[in-house]
């Protein structure tokens, strides 16, 4: 190994490290390896755009019920980090919370706490507390940064590790390209492809979290998602088509975790 290859190797190590951040709550590890600056930047502006081509609901009911769980789970959420002594963790978040008029059983939350919900979801959910298990989990992606994490992993497997620095410092386009292959994918789809195994179990967890820290009953989880396993049969899109975790061993794994839940975090 000559000095420049040692060299480089090392930075990208010390890089590597620093960029291993802690996911709430379940304090496992993951590598975020884009800077939180420019995922929030990149967030705002394809929420904005997202916005813009698609159709807001009139409905001024679901309307309100989207903004309402959407206020209370943020809320429960600042109580967390408050509690945690971790606010700084928000402090680029200017939530949103947007019902969009579309068929699809969908939702999905960008960094820095903007969320869409699709009417389609809404007779799944069927009423708030069937609402704050979608919100709960979307939001969980954010809090957790599951995009980032995708995009640190494409930005590995795509570049290798010694060019990282470089393409993190001097080509946003790499940035931007990842971007759009974790939230900018084709109308079809909605914005999201599927997260990983790991991802959506840990959404699960904080989603329960934030939900019963809201005054949410977490219970409503375990009939939401066999209401969403029966749906599942039509053309839902790939966050909640997803195989992984299979419905079964999602659900067992919600059951087993809501009285520890409760005991910990409800009122
Ligand atoms: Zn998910």
């Amino acid at each position: 190994m000559n000095a420049i290859t040692r060299l480089l190797t090392v930075s990208v190590i010390s890089l590597l490290l620093s960029a291993c951040s802690t996911v709430p709550v379940t304090g496992r590890s993951h590598l975020n390896l884009i800077p939180g600056s420019s995922m929030m930047s990149m967030s705002a502006q394809q929420y904005g755009t997202f916005l813009k081509e698609n159709k807001l609901s009139q409905n001024q009911q679901q309307v309100a019920m989207v903004k309402r769980v959407g206020a209370r789970i943020q809320g429960a959420v600042e109580r967390y980090f408050a509690s945690t002594g971790l606010q700084g963790y928000l402090k680029n978040y200017n939530w949103e919370f947007n019902l969009v008029e579309d068929k699809q059983v969908n939702a999905w939350c960008m960094p820095g706490g903007k969320v869409v919900v699709y009417t389609g979801i809404l007779p799944v959910a069927r009423d708030d507390a069937g609402l704050a298990v979608v919100m709960g989990h979307e939001i969980a992606h954010a809090i957790a940064e599951h995009g980032n994490e995708r995009m640190s992993q494409g930005l590995i497997a795509q570049l290798g590790g010694v060019a990282l620095s470089t393409a993190l410092s001097d080509k946003p386009e790499v940035t931007q390209q990842l971007w759009m292959s974790v939230y900018g994918v084709g109308s079809q789809y909605g914005a999201l492809l599927p997260y990983g195994r790991m991802q959506e179990s840990e959404a699960d967890h904080l989603g329960l979290v934030f939900m019963t820290m809201a005054g949410y009953d977490p219970n409503v989880a375990v009939s939401f998602w066999e209401r969403m396993a029966i749906q599942k049969g039509g053309q839902a899109p790939p966050e909640f088509l997803s195989t992984h975790p299979s419905d079964a061993t999602r659900i067992a794994s919600i059951k087993r975790l809501i009285p520890s839940v409760v005991k910990q975090y409800g009122k």
